[in-house]
């Protein structure tokens, strides 16, 4: 299975550049508002953000004749634009070389429960279209020479549905579709960020009229934040993940979300316990997940103390060299920690060694120039010597060679490549990582049209809260093009973002702005620095993948604690620049005490261990072994079987963070189609259930 291929192609899955952006429209009025000149830009529907997910939502608008923009705080940034793995994931309907059941894939997407059943059906049985149309937009996912589509198996998927076209499969999504909006006209405002929807009525008539976003090409000497405003009857959050939310993290510098945003807006939040973790390298340097043949070529992994002398931790844990070079591999394809497998020697032992290295101030690397070094007593790392499935994936790679980076170059010569454009050469030098936070599988809560609980607000991507516990690699990408499209029909459908909001908002606007600069006062003894570093260790420390409920009860009342103090104090900043960045920080702040609101929540009513995170309890069930002894301090509670059938919903009520659960949505996989019966429906728009709308 040697990659022979020539190196300009390899570079162009590398270095994917992107489109440049027309000229932005002029805003169609400007008004003084709370004593700054606010520019005003109006539009049918604004989409929150550049990323996969809200460029499809644009692209998909447009093409029904809707007016819409795109508002992006940094239009080639985010996830979608800037992240990998050594091999990105889409995950596709396509398997086992015979079509597929949407029905068995539904399923298998939402197989770690607490995920609506018809939201996992929607998003199964539109992923071939969503494959289909990307490749229409010049996407190259790889092909065998009869038009199937080339596949492999990833983590939590049963049956290989996953394709990719390299360590960038995301970012050229992300140009092929941005190429799309730039071909139809879709106007863009970069550098642009969305800080407060502006809202009309109350109760259950309360709807979107708008937002407030800060532009650097807006700030004059009469609006020195660059304050503008976006008059709209319909929104769609598509800002991305909260990635700034953990200390330890291998998203792209910058990734805020929009759940803050959202929260402050009285948008229901749902299963913002659940996120991913898994072994990467972080945002400080180059942030890349090490998971598939990084792994696969079976590095050494070693720990340095602050001495500088070096351990053999993981030998501390697994019982042979064998287990542990097996486990090692098997990182590769059961990337993200699951409390599970921390039993019976399992792959995340792996990881839970990795993040008590780190907790005890040891820095750990990976050689790719040594195999393993053996098990005391043991005998030494072979290739001959590894479990059965090991054995047998490397023999079929062709994997034969002596050391991790031969093996790595035999498997994978782009994995190397990709760090040595970030000037580290893992050919040479051993590579630090660390168990970083990766995606927040929560989210805005919202129904199969990507609706939220707010009227006009639409959430899609990884803003909205459509992923259950567990989701199968790839499924991120597939459900941000999924309801991308979703959304966009709907809203296409209502009829509502046909042409551009005439309304005068202009007392809600700057009700809207005052209640924005009372956050933003220079003589704050809160900075956007000490906010950051108190919310980022405090959940890396105590929600990260080791959890119990004393740490969490305790980190949510310094949670609640330090938003009461912006509350009274703002924040202090320094440039108009920062401006931003405090308000980002609120926001952040406030997302911060929701998911601690809902893991404590979770815990205290019995919640066990699932996804993500092990919630250690002296009285758990199940309790890890490792070589050395069991591992008391990580004796853990086992899942209750029903948190699978629910999820928790987070909203804010004043100041108070409200929790509660609602059933999982079901789906009644006996019903079947019926054209003539149905075919009335969608012919007359019922599909859509508009008469929901607000
Ligand atoms: C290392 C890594 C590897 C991954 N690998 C995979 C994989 O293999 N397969 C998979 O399916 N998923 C993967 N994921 C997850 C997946 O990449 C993301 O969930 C997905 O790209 C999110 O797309 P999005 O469009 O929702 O958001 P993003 O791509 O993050 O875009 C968000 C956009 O919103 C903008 N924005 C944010 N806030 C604001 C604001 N307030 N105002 C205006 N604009 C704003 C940003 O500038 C950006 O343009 C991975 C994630 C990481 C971190």
């Amino acid at each position: 299975m040697t990659i022979d291929v020539p190196q300009e192609i390899l570079d162009a899955l590398t270095d994917v550049d992107m489109p440049r952006l027309p000229a932005e429209p002029a805003p169609s009025d400007v008004v003084r508002l709370a004593g700054i000149e606010a520019p005003i830009y109006r539009a049918g529907c604004v989409v929150v953000g550049s990323g996969a997910a809200g460029l499809r939502a644009a692209v998909e608008m447009k093409r029904r004749g809707d007016d819409v923009v795109i508002v992006s705080q940094s239009a080639w940034g985010g996830t979608s634009a800037c992240s990998g793995s050594d091999k990105q994931t889409l995950h596709t309907a396509n398997t086992a070389d015979q079509g597929d059941n949407y029905k068995a894939m539904a399923r298998a997407i939402r197989s770690g429960g607490a995920m609506d059943e018809d939201t996992a059906y929607v998003e199964a049985v539109g992923s071939s279209r969503m494959m289909a149309s990307l490749q229409f937009l010049g996407l190259p996912l790889p092909q065998d020479p009869l038009g199937g589509t080339l596949r492999y198996q990833t983590d939590h998927d049963e049956v290989g549905r996953a394709t990719s076209c390299g360590p960038r499969t995301s970012r050229l999504m992300v140009k092929v579709l941005a190429e799309e909006a730039i071909r139809l006209g879709v106007p863009f405002y970069n550098q642009t960020t969305a800080v407060k929807i502006l809202t009309k009525g109350d109760g259950a008539d309360r709807h979107v009229v708008g937002m407030v976003a800060m532009r650097a090409s807006d700030r004059t000497e009469e609006n020195p934040l660059g304050i503008a405003l976006f008059v709209s009857g319909v929104i769609v959050l598509a800002a991305g993940g909260p990635g700034e939310l953990y200390r330890d993290s291998v998203y792209p510098n910058g990734c805020f979300g929009s759940l803050g945003l959202a929260l402050e807006a009285g948008v229901e939040l749902v299963n913002l316990t659940e996120s991913q973790f898994g072994i990467g390298t972080r945002r400080e340097g180059f942030p890349w997940n090490l998971s598939g043949t990084y792994v696969q070529a079976i590095p050494h992994i070693y720990s340095l103390d602050t001495e500088g002398a070096e351990h053999h931790f993981l030998a501390e844990y697994y019982r042979s060299t064998q287990e542990l070079a097996s486990n090692v591999f098997r990182k590769g394809y059961q990337w993200p920690f699951h409390a599970t497998r921390m039993l019976d020697f399992g792959s995340s032992l792996v990881d839970l060694a990795i993040s008590s290295e780190t907790a005890a101030g040891r820095r750990v690397f990976m050689d790719f120039n040594r195999n393993p070094l053996s098990v005391p007593g043991d005998l030494p790392f072979s290739l001959e010597r590894l479990d059965e499935d090991v054995r047998n994936y490397l023999g079929k790679a062709g994997a034969d060679q002596d050391m991790p980076i031969d093996r790595l170059k035999h498997m994978n010569p782009l994995a190397i490549e990709l760090y040595r454009r970030y000037k580290i050469d893992i050919a040479e030098e051993p590579l630090e990582f660390a168990v970083n936070n990766q995606h927040m599988n929560g989210g805005i809560m919202v129904d199969t049209w990507g609706r939220s609980s707010l009227g006009g607000c639409y959430s899609v991507g990884e803003a909205a809260g459509t992923h259950g516990v567990t989701r199968p690699g790839g499924a991120a990408l597939n459900a941000g093009q999924v309801f991308g499209t979703r959304a966009a029909e709907h809203i296409s459908a209502s009829g509502r973002a046909k042409r551009s909001a005439a309304e005068g908002i202009a007392d809600i606007a700057e009700a809207g702005i005052v209640d924005l600069l009372t956050v933003l006062r220079t003589e704050s003894p809160l900075t956007v620095k000490s906010i950051r570093s108190q919310v980022q260790a405090r959940m890396s420390e105590k929600a990260g993948i080791i959890c119990n409920q004393e740490g969490v009860g305790r980190a949510l009342i310094e949670a609640r604690e330090l938003n009461a103090e912006i509350h009274a104090n703002g924040i202090a900043y320094g440039r108009a620049a920062e401006a931003v960045r405090g308000v980002q920080w609120r926001h952040m702040a406030l997302a911060s005490e929701a998911v601690l609101g809902a893991l404590d929540f979770f815990i205290r009513n019995g919640g066990g261990s699932r996804g993500a995170r092990a919630i250690c309890d002296v009285e758990g069930e199940s309790l890890p072994l490792a070589s050395s002894g069991p591992l008391q301090d990580y004796r853990f509670r086992k899942e209750r079987e029903a948190h699978r059938e629910e999820q928790i919903v987070v909203r804010i009520d004043g100041d108070e963070i409200r929790l509660s659960t609602r059933p999982n949505r079901a789906l009644d996989e006996s019903a079947k189609s019926f054209f003539e019966r149905d075919w009335p429906a969608w012919l007359t728009g019922r599909i859509y259930d508009l008469g929901a709308d607000k």
